[in-house]
């Protein structure tokens, strides 16, 4: 059970679908919806069904990987410009076919 959420973390981080907004709030990207992870008294919590659901998830999975990680590590840097390009472009498609 566990494993699939440590991929998924994983993959979060690794297609660059993780963001930093504030010290105390993340902006994840799933494959279909978009979540709000957020720092609350020193604890994770996740806008998504399954963290309402378990207290635990694949994006707050990510988000305290990334939180373990040197800052500013280039490596997710790098994927997030790509993930955020990605995302614009595709906003552009949208609002150009309108
Ligand atoms: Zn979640």
């Amino acid at each position: 059970m566990y494993t699939r959420m440590i991929n998924k973390a994983a993959w979060l981080l690794e297609d660059g679908r993780v963001v930093k907004i504030s010290d105390y709030m993340f902006y994840v990207m799933g494959r279909k919806n978009r979540h709000i992870v957020k720092v609350e008294n020193g604890e994770l919590i996740c806008t998504c069904p399954g963290f309402k659901d378990k207290g635990i998830c694949s994006h707050v999975v990510a988000v305290s990987t990334l939180l373990k990680l040197d800052k500013g590590s280039s490596f997710i840097n790098e994927r997030i410009n790509m993930r955020l390009k990605r995302e614009l472009r595709n906003l552009y498609k949208i609002i150009s076919s309108r």
